[in-house]
């Protein structure tokens, strides 16, 4: 009998899974596993909310391999030891998986093929978790983009999205014995205090939700979603950014359901083209695999970041007195997920008004979203802080209560996130400190008592930003 082994990671699903197809069409028994090594992923473990979300999409794919009479099996990592151990175990001849994105995982693919190779087994690592070959979408001159528009121009003209494999059925293709699993709760996924309450009630993780999903989307979810997708207080994106970072749908899957679907031309092409951001982020981070600790423009390592501990502490608990920015420093920390938008803003802020390195957002960003995607949150960081490839420049600096007023302009989303400043007139919800003193008194908010006043003054905060800038073009 000929095994093999299919290893998952950023890919928790049975459809559009290259690997898995492989193994089920050339083996007569398959393996499904899944190493836990977060060490190997070093400086950048999966953080904790993203943990939660690998904890019950586990759980998920390996009821579904079981409905289809297979199973998932658990180990800890190292990935080598325990590939070989399984290996071992199962007589397994082949050994398939997705390749990843991500440099300290591209480092291991490397050395886990080249130790499986050397010991005669058939090994590769097959690609699947994005649409373009990073290495062959490039500039005339042979060079990776740094800008997106001609970057997306080469796609559209270049890439071919093929259409998404069927789910291979394994009812046939049990070994004839199973190696032993670890039980789930044993890789400790699991935050031990409980802040993830309100997660059950806003996700579920797993392939048959995420389809789902795109399913309600493509007809009708996402009608509009050229305009409304700027909007926090609506549900006019997809909230799929958690289904394509662990992979529960492809990107393959994700483009021709809008392909095919009967968004309003506009919502398709503008959905599509916010597909290929992620694109264009993986494409960054595959060519420039420093960025996720250091600037793409490397003159911004002389930045003058300032060190505020107690600012960056405000800022990460919604306590800002932003009203914008604290609603969606709040909708992280309860969901996990905060939108687009405010997401730019908060990191403007962090980055402009507080004058706090973009690491250090980072960081927060991969300790608490469900999405939370080396390539993604990288590029968003440099974008965010003008140190990027394509980046907001530098001396961009968003208003926080004007842009509420324009992606919020009812307030909905600030009274959501914000109830103490629920009973504020519109008019001054976004800037509750240009709020008379009457008015503030009707709505019962004390400023500095039940809502923080502004954490600095924006327009001298802008100021300084600009100085710093400044004083960072002058130096270079
Ligand atoms: P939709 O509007 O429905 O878009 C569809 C899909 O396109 C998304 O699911 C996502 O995969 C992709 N996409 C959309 N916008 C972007 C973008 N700007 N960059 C890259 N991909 C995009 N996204 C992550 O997936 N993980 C992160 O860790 C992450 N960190 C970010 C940090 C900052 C500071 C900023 C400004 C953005 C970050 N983003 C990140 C991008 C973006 O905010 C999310 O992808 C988006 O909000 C997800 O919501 P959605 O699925 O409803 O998006």
């Amino acid at each position: 009998m000929r095994t093999a082994l299919v290893l998952f990671s950023r890919d928790l699903r049975r459809h559009d899974h290259a690997a898995l197809t492989h193994a089920a069409r050339h083996f007569d028994a398959v393996v499904p596993v899944f190493v836990w090594a977060p060490g190997e992923e070093a400086p950048w473990a999966p953080g904790g909310a993203h943990r939660w979300w690998l904890h019950h999409s586990l759980q998920s794919l390996a009821g579904d391999l079981a409905a289809d009479g297979s199973r998932l099996t658990l180990r800890h990592g190292p990935t080598l030891s325990a590939v070989h151990d399984l290996v071992r175990e199962s007589g397994a001849s082949g050994v398939f998986w997705h390749a990843a994105v991500e440099p300290a995982m591209r480092a291991r693919d490397a050395d886990l093929l080249a130790a499986l190779r050397a010991d005669g087994l058939d090994a590769e690592a097959f690609p699947g978790r994005l649409l373009h070959d990073p290495d062959a979408v490039q500039t005339g001159s042979g060079t990776p983009y740094r800008v997106f528009t001609p970057f997306y121009r080469a796609f559209q003209r270049d890439v071919v999205v093929p259409l998404p494999l069927p789910a291979p059925h394994l009812a046939s293709k049990a070994p004839d014995a199973w190696p032993r699993s670890e039980p789930l709760g044993a890789l400790g996924l699991l935050p031990m205090i409980p802040w993830d309450v309100a997660f059950p009630d806003i996700w579920t993780p797993g392939e048959a939700a995420a389809r789902d999903r795109l399913t309600e989307r493509a007809d009708g979810g996402l009608d509009g979603y050229a305009t409304r997708r700027d909007r926090p207080d609506d549900d006019g994106t997809s909230r799929l950014s958690p289904r394509l970072h662990w992979g529960e749908l492809s990107p393959r899957t994700v483009w021709h359901a809008a392909a095919d679907s009967a968004l309003p031309g506009a919502d398709r092409e503008t959905f599509h083209k916010e597909v290929a951001w992620r694109e264009f982020a993986a494409h960054l981070l595959w060519h420039f695999p420093h960025t996720p600790t250091e600037p793409l423009r490397p003159e911004f390592v002389r930045l003058n970041w300032r060190d505020d501990a107690a600012g960056l502490r405000r800022w990460q608990s919604g306590e800002t007195g932003f009203p914008i920015v604290d609603a969606g420093m709040r909708q992280l920390w309860a969901t996990g997920w905060m939108h687009n938008r405010v997401r730019m803003i908060a990191a403007s802020v962090l980055t402009k008004d507080l004058l706090v390195s973009w690491t250090e957002g980072a960081r927060w960003f991969w300790d608490t979203l469900v999405d939370a995607d080396l390539a993604s949150n990288t590029f968003g960081w440099q974008w965010a802080a003008g140190s990027g490839a394509d980046a907001q420049p530098f001396f961009r600096i968003f208003n926080p209560a004007t842009q509420g007023q324009r992606f919020d302009p009812d307030g909905a989303y600030v009274r959501h996130w914000v109830p103490e400043l629920a009973a504020l007139p519109t008019r001054y919800l976004h800037d509750p400190a240009a709020a008379p003193a009457s008015v503030l008194a009707a709505s019962k908010v004390r400023l500095g008592t039940t809502y923080p006043r502004p954490i600095v003054d924006h327009k001298a905060a802008r100021q300084r930003a600009l100085d710093a800038f400044a004083a960072l073009k002058s130096a270079g």
